[in-house]
């Protein structure tokens, strides 16, 4: 009964909700990281794209106006995640919310001692337990340029709401049935580590420095670079590379790899203004 009501809801979200061609269009040119995938994974992203529009609300906040096309570029970028696994995975919030540059959340928190703390930090995105996403339209922006940026804000944050599915964003979220939470924790925890000692010896990473913060910043700054860098990845951290093939359902260094060898070019790139 539930499943044929959600094939029902599906179909209709789908016939009435279509993303315009040129729009859409437009935000596959826009974002380099769809390059590596072909003409039938694109058509299924963009269904993904229209039934994540359906269910979510993407709001400005401080006088944003969100574009039409700002929309699919956010909701796009999350469903790159979950391509190969399940929409659901985004369950249990509503909205996205979007400001015109970086913001203070301003939580407060209590220590052990009982003194209350504020955060008085600007932030240019933040992913709430049971709450919305919250991103600075400049920086998602600027993660249309990766070699330039280096970030992709969407990613990163839309990886903490899968990490955050089973509680805190702490670098292990639910896995499918063909992963060993033990083996993930194991090779995580060993990369984490690694990648702190280099941090704090000084070296320049080619991997933001910021993923040594904490194992679920670890596991959010790597989603990153798993969609946007994956070669640089698996050539960082091939251990984890290979558990997140299995998590995210996409091996793409492998294909980057294979066109490489095959001498097929590289499209021009796009920068969104
Ligand atoms: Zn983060």
């Amino acid at each position: 009964m539930f499943e044929a009501l959600g094939r029902w809801r599906r179909r209709r979200a789908l016939a009435a909700l279509s993303i315009p061609d040129a729009l859409w269009q437009e935000a596959v040119d826009a974002l380099p990281l769809l390059r590596v995938y072909d003409d039938g994974e694109l058509a299924k992203l963009r269904e993904l794209t229209v039934l994540f529009l359906d269910g979510k609300g993407i709001v400005g906040a401080q006088g944003h106006e969100v574009t039409p096309l700002q929309r699919v570029l956010i909701a796009v970028q999350a469903c790159v995640l979950v391509l190969y696994r399940d929409l659901r995975w985004y369950d249990g919030f509503e909205n996205i919310v979007v400001y015109p540059g970086e913001f203070v959340p301003r939580w407060e928190w209590q220590d052990e001692a009982g003194v209350v703390h504020r955060n008085d930090e600007p932030l240019a995105g933040e992913a709430m337990e049971h709450g919305p996403v919250v991103l600075s339209w400049p920086d998602v922006a600027a993660a249309a340029d990766w070699e330039t940026a280096g970030m992709n804000l969407v990613i990163h944050e839309f990886a903490h709401k899968i990490d955050m599915r089973d509680g805190d964003a702490n670098g292990c979220p639910p896995l499918p049935p063909d992963l060993s939470a033990d083996e993930w924790k194991a090779k995580l925890t060993a990369a984490w580590d690694d990648f702190a000692a280099r941090v704090d010896a000084g070296e320049d990473t080619a991997i933001d420095p910021y993923a040594a913060h904490s194992p679920g910043e670890f596991f959010a700054v790597l989603s990153e670079v798993f969609f946007a860098d994956p070669l640089a990845l698996r050539a960082e951290y091939a251990g984890v590379y290979r558990l997140f093939t299995t998590f995210y359902g996409q091996d793409l260094a492998a294909r980057l790899a294979a066109d490489a060898r095959r001498g097929v070019a590289e499209p021009r790139r796009f920068v969104v203004k």
